[in-house]
């Protein structure tokens, strides 16, 4: 089991939050629409991610529950 997250690009309106809340996993483009590291996300940022996820204003950033 592999949590990854994923950035919805049509709801995402750049507001930023989730690279300041996780800037381990996600760091932002020019125009600050969020570049998310694909890879699962480790044990211990995963209470990180979600705090990121629920933070997004525009519900745009998800956790996926993915296997190998
Ligand atoms: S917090 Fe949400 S809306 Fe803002 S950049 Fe991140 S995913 Fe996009």
């Amino acid at each position: 089991m592999a949590d990854r997250i994923r950035v919805n690009p049509i709801t995402c309106e750049a507001h930023g939050m989730c690279a300041e809340l996780l800037p381990e996993m996600i760091t932002l483009d020019d125009w600050g629409y969020p570049i998310v590291d694909g890879r699962p996300v480790p044990r211990e940022l995963v209470e990180h991610a979600r705090r990121a996820v629920k933070s997004c204003p525009k519900f745009a950033l998800l956790i996926e529950d993915k296997r190998d």
